[in-house]
C-alpha cells in the first residue's frame, strides 16, 4: 500500500489532483457542522449579491440564497451521487463481464449482445430516454448514469476475464472441486479488481458531468435542492448580468472533474505492473554505457571481461548488480559462474552483449573483450552483429523465448537467416540438421511442430540448437537446466559437453548448483552480491573450498549413496546490493568472521589459477597451488 502511495505521489499532477479532491471532500463532509447559511432560505431583498458581500462570501443567487451554502450542500449531492452511479455502475458491469467471460458460450453470447445493444445508443440520448421513462428526479439521474455506464464497465472485465478463465490456476481450482460460485469469487474477482478500480478511477468524472448535465436540463435534483448541475442550469439566465452565479458552480465542477482525472490518470499508472518503475519506457537497443576509465587491454582469452560493473539506477537508488568481474574464458573451455539467486550472475553475462535492460541498466566501469576487442560501449550495429552469431545465449525457460505461434523449425532457419544469405529452404535443411545435432528424434517431424507441442527437455535442446544456429565461438547458458529434471538435466549436460568438445566451443555456464558445475566446467567462478568471491579449477575447488561461502554452497548438494549426510542450508538471506554493508558481504551469515572482516574491502588474493577474496579461508590457495 505505502509502495503504491509513493508511487501514486511520484506524479506531481496525480499529487495535486489528491490534495484538490480530499480538501474538496473534507469540506463536503463537514458542511453540516459548518457556521453556513440555509442553502434554501430565499431572500428577495438581497438577490445578485457579488462575492465577498457583508454576511455572503460567495454573493448570493437569483432568489437571495447564500452561494456558499448552496455551492457546498450542491458539492456534495453531485459527489454523492456520481460516486454512487459509479460504484453502482462498476459492481453491476463487472459482474455481467466477469460471468459472460468466464462461462462463454451462449451465455456469454446473449449478454454481451444485450450490452451492445445498449451501446449502439448515443450516450446522452440514452440517458435521458431512461430519465423520461422513470420521470425526473436525483434518484432516476443516478440509475440513469448508472445504466449507461455498465456497457463500458462490462466490455472490460470480460475481456480481461476471458484471459484469465483460460489459464492454467483456474484449471486447477477446477480440478481441485471448486464449484463456479468460488471459482468466480476467489480465483477471478481478486484478478480483475484491479481493472475494475482503474477503469472506475478514469470513469467517475465523467459520470459526475452526466450527472450535472441532466440536473443542468432540469431532469436531475428539484427545486429547491441545490445540486452543481441545477445551480448552472438556474444560473443560466443572469449569465451576463450577474455572472458569478454561474462561475462559481462551474469553477466547483471544473476542479472536482480535472481533480479526479488526475488522480485516476495516477491510480491507473500505478496500479498498472507494465507501467511500474517506467517500465514501459521502451528498452534500449544495448545498455547504456556510463564509464570513466577503461582497463587496459591484458590481450588474454577468447572472452575477457575485467573489473566489470554493472549497476541499476532506480530513482535515487544505485543497486550495485555487478561490482567489479573479472572473468576469461579460453577457446573450448567451459567456466561456470555459481551463486544463489540474485548474486549477479545474469547481470555479469548479458552485460557482455549489452543485454541489460538500459533504463535503469547502466554499465558504469570495465571492459569485455571478444577476441581483443571490446563489446562494452561497441556500436550497436557491431553488437547485432556478434548477438546470436559469434556469442549466443541460451536461457533458462524456452517457453518464454520461443515464439508460441511460429514452428520450432521457422524459428531456427530465421535464426540462421538473420546472420547469413542463405536461400529459405538452405535455412530450413540446415535447421533439422541443427535438431539432429542436439539429438531430436524425428528431426524432419519435429521442425513442423510448435513450441508448447514439445516437452521441457525437447524445448531447451531447441533453445541449444538455435544457439547453436550459426557456429558461434562462445555459448552462453542462463540456468538452462534449472527448469527441468534431473535425467533430461544429465541429458542436456552430456549434450552441452559434446559440442563443446566436437567444435571447440567456449561455454559459460551459470548455474547455482554445484552438482551442475562439477559434471560440465573445467573452471568455476563463486559469485556473492556482485563479485567473484573465489574462483579455480572446479575439481580443486570442490575438494578445497576456500571461501567459507564456497564450502556452504557446496555442502548443499546432496550426494547420492552417502548415506543420512545431514543438508547444511545457508542461514539468512543475501544482502540486497543497493545497501552492502562495508567490506565482506558475506560475514553477516558467516560463523567465521570477525570484526576485520567488516572493516574494510577485501581483495581477491592468490594466484592465477586459484583465487578467494577472504581473510580467513578454509584452506591456503597459495599452498594449494
Ligand atoms: P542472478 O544471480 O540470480 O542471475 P541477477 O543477475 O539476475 O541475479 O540479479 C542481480 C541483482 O540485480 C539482484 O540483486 C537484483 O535485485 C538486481 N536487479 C536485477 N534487475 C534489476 C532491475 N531491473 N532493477 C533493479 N535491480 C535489479
Ligand atoms: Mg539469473
Amino acid at each position: 500500500m505505502s509502495a503504491f502511495l509513493k508511487l501514486l505521489f511520484r506524479n506531481r499532477l496525480a499529487g495535486a489532483g489528491a490534495v484538490v479532491l480530499a480538501i474538496i471532500v473534507v469540506l463536503v463532509l463537514l458542511t453540516p457542522v459548518l457556521p453556513l447559511q440555509p442553502p434554501n432560505v430565499t431572500d428577495t431583498a438581497d438577490r445578485f449579491l457579488r462575492p465577498f458581500s457583508e454576511g455572503h462570501l460567495l454573493g448570493t443567487d437569483h432568489l437571495g440564497r447564500d452561494l456558499l451554502s448552496r455551492l457546498l450542500w450542491g458539492t456534495r449531492l453531485s459527489l454523492a451521487v456520481g460516486f454512487a452511479a459509479a460504484i453502482v455502475a462498476a459492481v453491476l458491469g463487472a459482474a455481467v463481464g466477469i460471468i459472460a467471460g468466464y462461462f462463454g458460450g451462449r451465455i456469454d453470447n446473449t449478454i454481451m449482445r444485450g450490452i451492445d445493444m445498449l451501446m449502439a445508443f448515443p450516450y446522452i440520448l440514452l440517458a435521458l430516454a431512461i430519465v423520461a421513462a422513470l420521470g425526473p428526479g436525483l434518484m432516476n439521474a443516478l440509475i440513469a448514469v448508472a445504466a449507461v455506464n455498465i456497457p463500458f464497465f462490462a466490455r472490460n472485465i470480460r475481456g480481461i476475464t476471458v484471459g484469465l478463465a483460460g489459464k492454467e490456476f483456474v484449471d486447477a481450482a477446477r480440478l481441485a472441486g471448486l464449484g463456479h460460485g468460488r471459482i468466480l469469487l476467489f480465483e477471478l474477482l481478486p484478478n480483475v479488481v484491479p481493472v475494475i478500480v482503474i477503469a472506475m478511477s478514469t470513469t467517475i468524472g465523467w459520470m459526475i458531468l452526466e450527472t450535472a448535465g441532466l440536473s443542468f436540463l432540469g431532469l436531475g435534483s428539484q427545486p429547491p435542492q441545490a445540486d452543481l448541475g441545477s445551480m448552472l442550469g438556474e444560473a443560466r439566465s443572469a449569465m451576463i448580468t450577474a455572472p458569478h452565479t454561474s462561475v462559481v458552480p462551474g469553477a466547483m465542477i471544473l476542479l472536482i472533474v480535472m481533480s479526479i482525472n488526475l488522480l485516476g490518470d495516477g491510480v491507473r499508472d500505478a496500479l498498472d505492473p507494465r507501467l511500474k518503475s517506467g517500465a514501459l519506457s521502451r528498452p534500449m537497443a544495448a545498455t547504456l554505457v556510463e564509464r570513466e576509465r577503461v582497463p587496459e587491454a591484458r590481450g588474454e582469452g577468447l572472452l575477457d571481461i575485467q573489473e566489470l560493473q554493472t549497476q541499476f539506477h532506480v530513482g535515487r537508488r544505485i543497486y550495485r548488480a555487478v561490482d567489479g568481474v573479472s572473468l576469461t574464458l579460453e577457446p573450448g573451455e567451459s567456466l561456470g559462474i555459481i551463486g544463489e539467486s540474485g548474486s549477479g550472475k545474469s547481470v555479469t553475462a548479458l552485460s557482455v552483449m549489452g543485454l541489460v535492460a538500459s533504463p535503469p541498466g547502466v554499465i558504469t566501469g570495465g571492459a569485455a573483450r571478444y577476441k581483443g576487442q571490446d563489446l562494452i560501449g561497441a556500436k550497436y550495429p557491431r553488437l547485432r552483429s556478434l548477438r546470436g552469431d559469434r556469442i549466443a545465449y541460451i536461457f533458462q525457460d524456452p517457453l518464454s523465448t520461443l515464439h508460441p505461434l511460429y514452428r520450432v523449425g521457422d524459428q531456427l532457419a530465421e535464426a540462421i537467416l538473420s546472420h547469413h544469405s542463405v536461400s529459405k529452404a538452405e535455412a530450413m535443411q540446415r535447421a533439422v540438421g541443427l535438431l539432429e545435432d542436439v539429438r531430436i528424434p524425428n528431426a524432419e517431424n519435429r521442425a513442423r511442430a510448435y513450441p508448447h507441442e514439445l516437452s521441457g527437455g525437447m524445448r531447451q535442446r531447441v533453445g541449444i540448437a538455435m544457439a547453436l544456429a550459426n557456429e558461434p565461438d562462445i555459448i552462453i547458458a542462463d540456468e538452462p537446466t534449472t527448469a527441468l529434471d534431473v535425467t533430461v538435466q544429465a541429458q542436456i549436460l552430456a549434450l552441452l559437453d559434446d559440442l563443446r568438445r566436437d567444435r571447440g566451443l567456449a561455454i559459460l555456464f551459470i548455474t547455482h548448483d554445484f552438482g551442475v558445475v562439477g559434471q560440465l566446467c573445467d573452471r568455476v567462478a563463486v559469485m556473492y552480491a556482485g563479485r567473484i568471491v573465489e574462483e579455480g579449477p572446479t575439481a580443486e575447488v570442490l575438494d578445497d573450498p576456500a571461501h567459507p561461502y564456497t564450502a556452504r554452497l557446496i555442502a548443499c548438494v546432496p550426494e547420492l549413496g552417502q548415506g543420512r549426510r545431514e543438508m547444511a542450508a545457508i542461514p539468512g538471506l543475501p544482502p540486497a546490493v543497493d545497501n552492502l554493508p562495508e567490506g565482506c558481504a558475506f560475514a553477516p551469515r558467516c560463523d567465521k568472521a570477525t570484526p576485520a572482516c567488516r572493516a574494510g574491502d577485501i581483495p581477491l588474493a592468490g594466484t592465477e589459477r586459484r583465487r578467494v577474496r577472504c581473510i580467513h579461508p578454509e584452506t591456503d590457495v597459495e599452498a594449494v597451488a
